[in-house]
């Protein structure tokens, strides 16, 4: 018997160069608008390929914006994946339009693309999507697709930072990719995220909104601190720490998605000698994982019983997840709104109800990897 291992789900990798990094911005008197914001948006572009990139307070708040730019409203309706965060599908119902679920695949958990096509109608202003764990949907025929209907595409990269479809990275093939620092994400700022876009100008258009909608250069020679706005705005803005933060993380980025990719790899060949247990992945070579977790779909009785395996996994000190504990169509607000048939969304009920999310980031090695799998191995044994 091997000795209890402790493996936490996530645990946000934070060393001295992050810590001084934060320090020198306390250090001096810029805390907001200030130069390592600036720093931030030109590295981030640069290590994703955008041209460019704009900081914002979260995910949420990138999606947000990126909605809002629609300028959509009731009466609208943007297609979205059943199986994601909330934060998805919050950003269409914050904007009056009516967000229209469509159930995922199975084998990535991304959104179907045939389920897609059927659910376009005359309303349908644009299709969200989600790069499901990390896991990149196919963007090439996405793109086709809202081409052909004259649909704007939206995506959810929170957990994508790193993924790649025919070598492009993700949140470049539509209006504008959504990415996540939240603490258990691929890095982290502590609360942040960032906007990117191929289409500059309307990047700087949601800039703008993120920071009241303030427009300077209509009042330009005037003094500073004299400005002018011309529609309604947000404060979705970072700090100056949080882009520091963001900075100095950014560095460790190939190193943490080697890991990841490493205990991934590690982790699935391990869990091949469980009867029917499956996983999602990637789909062929084109899609370039980012590697956020491995999510595990339980076979027979273990699905059944999957609070218990959860519990058995703690005890062992696998400190496990659920991406996402249920539908977004099925969460009360949503189901209450518009109504909730669970046989229009068999797939996304698989991963709810029957799936866990087991960790695979840059804290964790192939020790914990094997650990993990034969402890679930156990499991399996004992519950079949
Ligand atoms: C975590 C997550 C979000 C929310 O990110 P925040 O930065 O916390 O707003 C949105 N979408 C997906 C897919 C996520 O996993």
């Amino acid at each position: 018997m091997t000795s209890r291992r402790d493996i936490p789900f996530g645990r946000p990798d934070i060393d001295d160069a992050d810590r001084q990094a934060v320090l020198e911005v306390l250090q001096q008197h810029v805390l907001t608008h200030g130069p390592q914001c600036k720093a931030f948006e030109v590295e981030f572009a640069a290590f994703v390929g955008a041209p460019a990139a704009v900081t914002v307070s979260s995910c949420m708040a990138a999606l947000h914006l990126s909605h809002m730019h629609l300028g959509i409203g009731p009466g609208d309706e943007v297609i979205v994946p059943a199986q994601t965060h909330v934060a998805t599908v919050h950003a269409v119902e914050l904007t009056g339009a009516k967000p229209v679920f469509v159930d995922c695949e199975i084998h990535t958990g991304n959104v179907d693309l045939a389920l897609v096509e059927k659910a376009i109608s005359p309303r349908t202003r644009a299709v969200t999507v989600v790069h499901f764990a990390g896991i990149p949907a196919n963007m090439a025929r996405l793109r086709a697709l809202a081409d052909a209907h004259r649909l704007k595409v939206i995506e959810d990269c929170a957990l994508a930072v790193g993924a790649r479809f025919q070598g492009r990275h993700v949140g470049l093939w539509g209006k504008s990719g959504c990415f996540s620092f939240y603490p258990v994400k691929h890095m982290t700022t502590g609360e942040g995220g960032m906007l990117i876009s191929c289409h500059t100008d309307e990047l700087q258009e949601m800039a703008n909104f993120r920071a009241f909608n303030v427009d300077r250069s209509a009042n330009r020679p005037q003094a500073p601190g004299v400005y002018d706005v011309a529609g309604v705005g947000l404060n979705y803005r970072m700090s100056e720490m949080a882009a520091a933060l963001g900075r100095s993380q950014l560095r460790k980025m190939p190193r943490f998605l080697a890991a990841r990719a490493a205990n991934f790899h590690t982790l699935q060949s391990r869990l091949r000698d469980i009867p029917g247990l499956q996983w999602l992945d990637a789909d062929g070579e084109e899609a370039q994982s980012s590697h956020y977790c491995l999510v595990a779909m339980l076979p027979g009785k273990m699905g059944d019983k999957r609070s218990e395996v959860v519990e058995r996994l703690k005890e062992f000190g696998v400190g496990v997840s659920v991406y996402y504990p249920q539908p977004t169509p099925r969460m009360s607000y949503y189901r209450n709104r518009y109504g909730y048939d669970a046989r229009n969304f068999p797939h996304a009920e698989i991963i709810s109800d029957r799936s866990i999310a087991l960790p695979v980031g840059p804290h964790l090695d192939a020790t914990d990897m094997h650990y993990m799998g034969d402890r679930l191995a156990q499991l399996a044994g004992e519950m079949t």
